[in-house]
């Protein structure tokens, strides 16, 4: 066992993961979280639906599928031992035509390939049994999905880390990266620090940090922002639990769908525009250099030109809420625009290619001396220490 310095970039639930799983493979490394933000947290694992996926969606025997279907039971295993607020409630995924009705039956091929138990395809009044306002034709059951606090779960993770001996240090933007023989000295605006090892789980920024370690930056994020309703108290009865529509196969979002949080409250969404700042929550937030960089990548461009009609029907649903509420009245027909209150939004990082694809797997970019994940769009919450876990598998050996 080694005392090396590894030092992890990101303090949102991947990055907080890594380092937990780290201390605990390797207790003698000294292990560090730079984090730029004053708490951890702050991005995608705060501003997300807080839904545990069970592992439902993903190609069978991509990383996604695996690490969500092992993550899920993690993360449950975690929350069970550190008292953090969460539930399995289950979910339906519901079909309302006949296009949806053949790929909800592929859905439930997939999930039972990934090794997903218990999943079961509804009638109309087996589904209004368990969810008695929900629309369609039919629907998949998938018994192990839940809700839960991921804000908590990084509260704890951190605990964790800093009970083992680890760091986690706010307000430290990490803003160059120098491998000097075989050390890294890593500027940061709370100073500078060396490591043997450098993980980037910058989420949001992950390419430029994975540029600044001297990486070509091929892959790169763009950032779809997501926005929600909240579904006023006095028609809250309308929701249960979790109601999904049959995700598009040629989008890698799930669709706007309901959600019920696990303090109270059933929020609505969230749908996918393009963000003009990476870390834009509302629609007026612009970031020059952020657009810049989208808008001079040629992925973008090719993406667009691929997804005319999905973009500019995002586009439209973002500023219309009469368009927003009719794709929910396609899961539950009794919502109505009057019960729809404004919520918050997040942004996702998603990894796109030259070529105009949205990277579909999670990405871990191995290197002497660092590893880069380049991609890790949801379930990454739900999956989290289950991607801490592999990294710390691959790290290990190196140290
Ligand atoms: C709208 C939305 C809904 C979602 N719903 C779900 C869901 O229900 N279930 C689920 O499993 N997943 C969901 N996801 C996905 C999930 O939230 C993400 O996959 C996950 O949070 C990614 O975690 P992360 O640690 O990689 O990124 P982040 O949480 O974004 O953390 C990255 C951190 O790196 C820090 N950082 C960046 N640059 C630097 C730098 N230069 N120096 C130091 N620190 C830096 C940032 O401040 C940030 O704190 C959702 C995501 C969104 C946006």
């Amino acid at each position: 066992m080694s005392n090396k310095h590894v030092t992890i970039i990101g303090g949102g639930i991947v990055g907080l993961s890594t380092a937990y799983k780290l201390a605990q493979c390797c207790p003698s490394a000294r292990v560090a979280v730079l984090e730029k933000e004053e708490k951890v947290c702050a991005h995608q694992s705060g501003h997300n639906s807080g839904v545990l996926h069970a592992g439902l969606y993903y190609k069978p025997g991509s990383l996604k599928a695996r690490l969500a279907v092992s993550g899920i039971r993690e993360m449950v295993a975690f929350c069970r031992q550190h008292d953090v607020p969460h539930e399995i409630c289950g979910k339906l995924v519901v079909a309302t035509d006949a296009t949806e009705m053949s790929r909800l039956r592929s859905l439930h091929e997939r999930g039972t390939q990934n090794g997903l138990e218990g999943l079961r395809v509804l009638n109309y009044d087996q589904m209004r049994e368990i969810e008695p306002h929900v629309g369609g034709l039919a629907a998949l059951r998938v018994p192990q999905e839940g809700i839960v606090d991921y804000a908590k779960v990084c509260e704890a993770l951190q605990r964790q880390i800093q009970a083992a001996g680890g760091s986690v240090v706010l307000g430290a933007k990490v803003t160059a990266l120098q491998l000097r023989g075989a050390e890294w000295r890593i500027g940061t605006t709370a100073g500078d620090y060396t490591a043997d090892f450098v993980i980037n789980c910058a989420g949001l920024h992950c390419d430029r940090i994975s540029q600044l370690a001297g990486e070509k930056r091929e892959v790169r994020i763009v950032p779809f922002r997501g926005e929600y309703y909240q579904i006023r108290p006095e028609r809250q009865h309308l929701v249960r639990n979790l109601i999904y529509p049959v995700p598009d196969p040629q989008f890698p979002f799930l669709g706007v769908h309901f959600t019920r949080l696990i303090h109270g409250g059933i929020e609505a969404g969230p749908n996918a525009v393009l963000a003009l700042a990476r870390e834009g929550y509302r629609k007026t937030d612009v970031k020059l250099a952020d657009l810049w960089d989208a808008l001079t990548f040629l992925g973008l461009w090719r993406f667009l030109a691929k997804h005319r009609r999905m973009s500019w029907e995002e586009l439209r649903r973002s500023f219309s809420k009469q368009l927003f509420c009719a794709s929910l009245q396609r899961l539950v027909p009794d919502v109505r625009q009057a019960d729809l209150a404004p919520g918050g939004a997040g942004v996702r990082a998603q990894a796109m290619s030259p070529d105009g694809d949205l990277v579909q797997d999670f990405c871990l970019l191995n290197r002497p001396r660092a590893l880069h994940v380049l991609n890790a769009p949801s379930p990454a919450a739900t999956a989290a220490l289950a991607i801490g876990q592999e990294i710390s598998n691959l790290v290990v050996r190196e140290l």
